[in-house]
């Protein structure tokens, strides 16, 4: 979903905008001038057309209340589910139970890839707030629910 064109939020007049992102700056019609780089990108794709829908759906919503504002937030927010990784993630989210998060999440890597290494599970585990990648490989070797058939590579069992 990136592209060079974004919808931003003007920090003085609240408003929804379209901007070129190639530029550093863009100006609001209330004369404010926005930093491109510092601000969150509600929307971001190549079509103009779709940035500009975007803008329009998006002051339509937030006239209409900040609850729907957040929930729109939210929604741009979620990883991008055309990409397998990014779904596996979202998928591995939903589970409560970290030991089965990370069945998931080892499994998930070693169907997309045949096999991981701690690179690409340190991606996964980012993904998902965890830190410990180290532990989490220690831990899972141990359990046997990945093995290591070549000195830094790993599969699911
Ligand atoms: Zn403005």
């Amino acid at each position: 979903m990136d592209g060079m064109y974004g919808v931003v939020l003007c920090s003085r007049c609240r408003k929804a905008m379209g901007a070129d992102l190639r530029n550093e700056t863009a100006s609001c019609q209330c004369g404010n001038v926005l930093k491109l780089k510092e601000m969150k990108k509600f929307f971001e794709s190549t079509d103009q057309r779709e940035v500009a829908s975007a803008v329009a759906r998006m002051n339509a919503e937030l006239e209409g209340g900040t609850e729907e504002w957040e929930a729109l937030a939210e929604e741009s927010a979620k990883p991008d589910v055309d990409d397998p990784y990014s779904r596996m993630v979202s998928e591995a989210s939903t589970l409560t139970d970290s030991q089965e998060r990370m069945e998931l999440v080892v499994r998930g890597l070693t169907d997309i890839q045949g096999s991981f290494t701690r690179d690409d599970l340190q991606k996964a585990l980012r993904m998902l707030g965890v830190k410990e990648v180290d532990k989490c490989l220690e831990l899972m070797l141990r359990e046997s629910i990945i093995y290591e058939p070549e000195t830094g590579v790993f599969r699911a069992v």
